[in-house]
This record gives C-alpha cells, structure tokens and sequence, in this order.
C-alpha cells in the first residue's frame, strides 16, 4: 500500500504562513468544511516567536483573538507567550495541518489551473492559495558599511547582553522607542539615532511621556537629523545635521528601521507589486490578487506601509477569503 505523502494530495487551499492570519485563514476554512495546509517556514507563528522576549500587544486580547475563539488573559492586554499559547491552541483546536520548517519559494498554475507550490520540502498542489507571509522576515536595511556584523542586529530580544555597555539604536519608531526604554532600565547606556526632528509621530501615545522624560533627564540620549555612515567594532558613524561627520562609542548597534513584505516571493507568485509601494492590485471585497485562486491576507497586503494591517484588521481578511472559497467549492463544477 501506498502511503500518500503531503506532496502527492491536490489540496483544496494552501495557506502560505503560519501567522495569526494564516492560523485564523486555516480556521474559518475549518469552519465551512475546507480543508488547508499551512506551509510554515519556522515555527507556529514564527513572527511573533522572534518578538522582543517581554513584550506585550497594544491591543486588548479580544481584539487579536481570531476564529471566535476567547483568548484569555491575567491582563486586559497580552504579551508574547500568551499569544504563542493562544495561536497555537487555536491552530490546535481546528486541526490544523501544518508543513513547519519549510519555506515556499514560488507557486505557478499548471495546465490544469492548479497551483504547484515549490518549497524547500517539496512540490505541493493546490487549488487555492492564500499567501500570509506577513512582512517581519525582511528587515528595512540602512545599506551601510558594517550593517551585517555580528554586533549589529535588526531584530531586538532582551536587554541582558548589553548592561553597562553602550547601545546605539538607529530608528525612532515604536519598535526603536520600546528597546530603548527596556535597555535603558537594565542599566544600559542607550543612544538613539533619527534621520528627523524628533520620534516619529506615529509613537504609540502611552510610550511619549515615558521616553521623552527619559530623553530630557539625559538617561537616554537622542541625536536628530542624525544619518548613520558606517559601524565598526565599537564605533558608529553618522552626519550630524551640520553635515559634520561624527563618531559614537558603540559596543552594539540595533537598526530599528522597520519591515517589508517579500516582494522577491510575491513576484515568484506571479504578482506584480508596485515598485514603491509594494501594493499588490487585488480586489478589496474578497482578497483574490490578479492571479484567480491566489488572495492575500494579513500585513502582506499592506506594502512599505506594514503599519496599516496588523492583527486586528488582518483577522477580518481570513473570514471574508474563507467565505469566498468555500462558496467556490461548493459550486458545482
Ligand atoms: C513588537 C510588535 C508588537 C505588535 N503588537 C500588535 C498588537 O498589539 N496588535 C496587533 O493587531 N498587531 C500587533 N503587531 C503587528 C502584528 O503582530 C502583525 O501585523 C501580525 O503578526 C501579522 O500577521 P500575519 O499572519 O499577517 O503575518 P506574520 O505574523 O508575520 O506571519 C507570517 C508568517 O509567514 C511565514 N513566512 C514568511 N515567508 C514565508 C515563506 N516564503 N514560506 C513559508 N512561510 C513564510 C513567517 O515565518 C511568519 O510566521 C505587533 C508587531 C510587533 C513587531
């Protein structure tokens, strides 16, 4: 007897991300008796596992929850673990099938109007696709010498490493403002760098008073109009607003400057985003892109402005797609 493999079955949905989106896609199709597979190329919800270590959501647990499905909380807002639980019980809970570790590298129809799924574990077929890469896995870069070296890093974790040492943080965003306070009450001397005048404006409001005290006792230090050159072993570099070039003392950089959807895989899809924006044309009543059977749900659709899509709004694209397929297949042919 032959055994079928995951590879050998025509699926009716694959589901490119194993992030809340993808997990909450997974589920309404449950839900309306579709099954799907979930290629992951980490591990369940490896966005959100690669999350600083002691974070906590800005929004209140019932808005991340998805599937209908009560996300419980000791606080009114959750942080990382119990979001790692949450999903995955959620995925859990629906049974989920999920490829981990695997990461898909293009999909293109077959003369049958399949979807062929290339991966790093196989080729799989699909009559739908539902891509919700997200956008955490490729950080802005700042092009500069030095940015790949070991003591430069674009994602932050925890404070520990660097106490008594001297941290630059390149970006004045959320993410940059959050590393800063964290690293700075663990005994770190922080200095921040922004290319403008001042945080950008989109600073989550209860983080303004926090950081701006900090900045104006001189705990933590920021330099404006600031454009960093170059890194080296203990030093960055940047252009002062003069356009002097200046050097900082530097045991550790974090370039905090954002994330960007892949455009590299959404054209291996056969989609076209747009050069800047890396908006992708699809239909905002059902999330289907140009390519029939292939939609987008989650903070993939949102482009350079990853802000705009997160997991509250993201979570409402999986139960209007999961509307649209169900109703296709259960179409007579
Ligand atoms: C620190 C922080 C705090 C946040 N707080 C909140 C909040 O309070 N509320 C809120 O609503 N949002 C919040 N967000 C944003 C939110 O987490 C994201 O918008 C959300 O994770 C998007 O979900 P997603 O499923 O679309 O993408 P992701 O969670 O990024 O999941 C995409 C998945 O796809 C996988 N993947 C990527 N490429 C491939 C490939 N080629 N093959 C296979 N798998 C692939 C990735 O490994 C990843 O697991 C926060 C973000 C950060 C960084």
């Amino acid at each position: 007897m032959k055994i079928m493999s995951r590879t050998d079955k025509i699926w009716p949905v694959i589901i490119i991300g194993g992030g809340p989106c993808g997990i909450a896609a997974g589920a309404e199709l449950k839900k309306r008796g579709v099954d799907s597979l979930i290629i992951e190329k980490g591990a369940v919800t490896e966005s959100i596992r690669n999350y600083p270590k002691r974070m906590k959501f800005f929004s209140t647990a019932e808005n991340i929850e998805i599937a209908g499905i009560p996300f419980a909380t000791s606080h009114v807002k959750a942080n990382r673990n119990e979001a790692l639980q949450y999903y995955r019980k959620v995925a859990l809970y629906f049974d989920l099938q999920f490829e981990l570790n695997c990461e898909v590298f293009s999909t293109e129809k077959d003369s049958k109007g399949l979807f062929r799924v290339n991966s790093s574990c196989g080729e799989f077929t699909a009559e739908h696709v539902i891509l919700a890469t997200g956008y955490f896995d490729i950080p802005r870069m700042l092009n500069i010498p030095g940015e790949q070296s070991e003591h430069v890093s674009h994602y932050y974790k925890e404070p520990y490493a660097h106490s008594f040492q001297n941290v630059t943080i390149i970006g004045g965003g959320n993410s940059a403002i959050e590393a800063a306070l964290e690293l700075y009450r663990h005994d770190v001397n922080v200095t921040m760098l922004v290319r403008g005048e001042d945080l950008k404006p989109t600073a989550k409001y209860w983080l303004v008073p926090d950081i701006k005290n900090r900045i104006k006792e001189g705990k933590i230090k920021l330099i404006t109009h600031a454009a960093a050159t170059s890194i080296d072993e203990k030093h960055v570099e940047y252009v002062d607003a003069k356009g002097q070039r200046q050097i900082l003392n530097s045991d550790y950089v974090y370039a905090l400057v954002g994330y960007l959807p892949d455009r590299e895989l959404m054209e291996k899809c056969g989609l076209e985003p747009d050069s800047e924006s890396l908006l992708v044309n699809y239909d905002p009543e059902t999330f289907e892109s140009p390519v029939k059977g292939l939609f987008m749900c989650g903070t993939v659709i949102a482009g350079v402005r990853t802000e705009k899509v997160f997991i509250e709004n993201g979570r409402d694209h999986a139960v209007i797609i999961a509307d649209k397929i169900a109703q296709k297949t259960s179409e007579p042919a």
